[in-house]
């Protein structure tokens, strides 16, 4: 009965038997592996499984060798009571591969998880590592950059020709660079800037208010012109440029201040507008001076003809003097006028105005009381003859002593001074007097023709108007500068052309 399963049952006792030594071999070889390395977790999953598998191997291959004996040997029911005994084995082992396969799975994750956070760890290391080693030379390198960008706004702070003011919202001032100290004329310490307030130097008291309410409405502020009183009482014209900024942490916000100083352009501006202005009326003057001079040569001409026929004592011979006069006096102020408007040629000589000072002093010493007028002249030394209309400067030179007499009246002081300016080559006058001044709304309009505050009968208003001309045929400037109630200063600057 047996025998025709003899070959069958014989492969299955060999099978089992190599099943079992060969699961011992894998045992082995893993046990080695796991030797060499004992935290590779693929080592210990292959160890555990194959733990597993040599124990199905042992419990299957005893199993099926029990039972070829005992079936062999005839105890077949012996068999079939244990059967059940090595089915269960073979199921437990079974599962505890399955269990050891699914638990090696979640480890896996878990294992790849910590792997992810190692490398990333390793990274953050490593970084920290450069970071470290590298901080000190990192922060050296940045202090530098920082440095010559704070050297570069310092210097921009430093250099700037305009003011910079950096005040806070209350228009105390927290820094004023260089430029700002000299304008406002301040002693710039810092101890004496932080007390001063921006408002102080504006000649509006409005004017803080509107920087600052424009500054939060807007942003800023463009190029907003506002007058600019320094310490010493001088008022400028400036232009405004302002906007806010954010303060760092523990600092309170800011205005930066730009104010450019456009006092002196706007002086030329206004130079500029009055030579125009002269140059005009200059033309027009000209034009009508013409048109009267020939009929009133004719007049005079005519009126000497009668005089000449008429005696002393006639009743006509008065009339005729008084047109006669009246008529030179008419002559004279058309004749001022053709010198204004420059249309007579100028005869130029080499002259020291030196002499044509003392001449003209010479010329006027009757006209007032030395014991109550003072003259004082300070010649330069290193004055050179220079080349004049002799006739035309003495003119000029009368027309301003004449005028600071009337200005000074009964007594006062007139300062004529000379000036030297070898490098620019050119000479000033400067004619001075402690009169009672010009007030500041006349100032522009001294120089217009027939412009006089004088009483009707004592002044033609023409003195300046014709030394202007004079001076620009000579191509100089005359300008003045003046405080009502302490005097007056003409200077006039000549080229030195020999
Ligand atoms: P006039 O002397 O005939 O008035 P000017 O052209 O010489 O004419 O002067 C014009 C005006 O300028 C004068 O009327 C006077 O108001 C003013 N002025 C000129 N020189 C002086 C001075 N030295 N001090 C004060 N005012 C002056």
């Amino acid at each position: 009965m047996i025998f025709p399963y003899l070959p069958i049952l014989l492969v299955d006792l060999i099978g089992s038997i190599m099943m079992m030594i060969l699961s011992f071999l894998c045992l082995r070889f893993l046990f080695k592996l796991k030797r060499t390395d004992p935290n590779n977790l693929i080592w210990t999953f292959l160890l555990w499984l194959c733990l597993a598998l040599a124990c199905f191997a042992v419990s299957r291959a005893a199993g099926h060798i029990l039972k070829n004996i005992l079936v062999l040997s005839g105890h077949r029911s012996i068999w079939q009571m244990i059967r059940p005994f090595s089915g269960g084995i073979n199921t437990i082992t079974f599962i505890v591969a399955g269990s050891v396969t699914l638990f090696f799975e979640r480890i896996w994750n878990t294992y790849q998880l910590i792997l992810k956070d190692r490398k990333e760890l390793r990274i953050t290391h490593d970084k920290l590592l450069y970071l470290n080693e590298n901080l000190e030379k990192m922060i050296d390198e940045r202090t530098r950059a920082l440095a010559v960008s704070e050297y570069k706004y310092r210097q921009l702070f430093e250099v700037s020709r305009d003011m910079i003011i950096v005040a806070g919202k209350d228009g105390r001032i927290l820094n004023l660079n260089p430029s700002g100290c000299h304008m406002l004329g301040l002693d710039c310490t810092q101890e004496n800037i932080s007390k001063r307030y921006v408002q102080e130097f504006l000649f509006d008291k409005k004017g803080w208010p509107a920087i600052m309410s424009a500054v939060e409405t807007n942003g800023f502020i463009s190029s907003d012109e506002y007058v600019v009183l320094t310490s010493e009482g001088v008022s400028l014209r400036a232009l405004f440029s302002a906007s806010s900024a954010k303060g760092a942490v523990g600092e309170e916000d800011s205005i930066y201040i730009l104010v450019k100083n456009i006092e002196k352009r706007r002086l030329m501006e206004a130079q500029i507008a009055q030579a125009d202005k002269l140059a005009s009326i200059g033309e027009l003057s000209s034009g009508v001076a013409h048109e009267i001079n020939n009929p009133l040569g004719i007049i005079l001409g005519y009126s000497q003809l009668l005089l000449r026929n008429e005696g002393k004592a006639s009743p006509l011979y008065q009339d005729l003097k008084t047109i006669e006069k009246q008529v030179k006096n008419c002559k004279t102020i058309v004749e001022d006028l053709l010198r204004f408007a420059r249309t007579s040629p100028s005869r130029k000589e080499k002259c020291d105005i030196r002499q044509l000072i003392e001449d003209v002093l010479g010329f006027l010493q009757h006209n007032f009381n030395p014991d109550k007028i003072r003259i004082k002249k300070d010649y330069d030394i290193k004055l050179v003859p220079m080349l004049l209309d002799e006739k035309r400067i003495k003119q000029v030179i009368m027309n301003l002593v004449m005028n600071a007499l009337h200005a000074i009246g009964n007594s006062g002081t007139i300062e004529i001074a000379t000036l030297a300016h070898p490098h620019r080559n050119k000479v000033s006058m400067i004619i001075r007097d402690t009169g009672h001044g010009i007030e500041k709304k006349y100032l522009p309009r001294i120089f217009d023709p027939f412009f006089t505050t004088k009483p009707t009968g004592e002044g033609t208003g023409l003195g300046l108007s014709v030394s202007y001309g004079i001076i620009k045929n000579h191509g100089g400037t005359i300008n003045v500068e003046s405080t009502p109630g302490k005097g007056s200063t003409f200077t006039i600057d000549l080229p030195v052309n020999i």
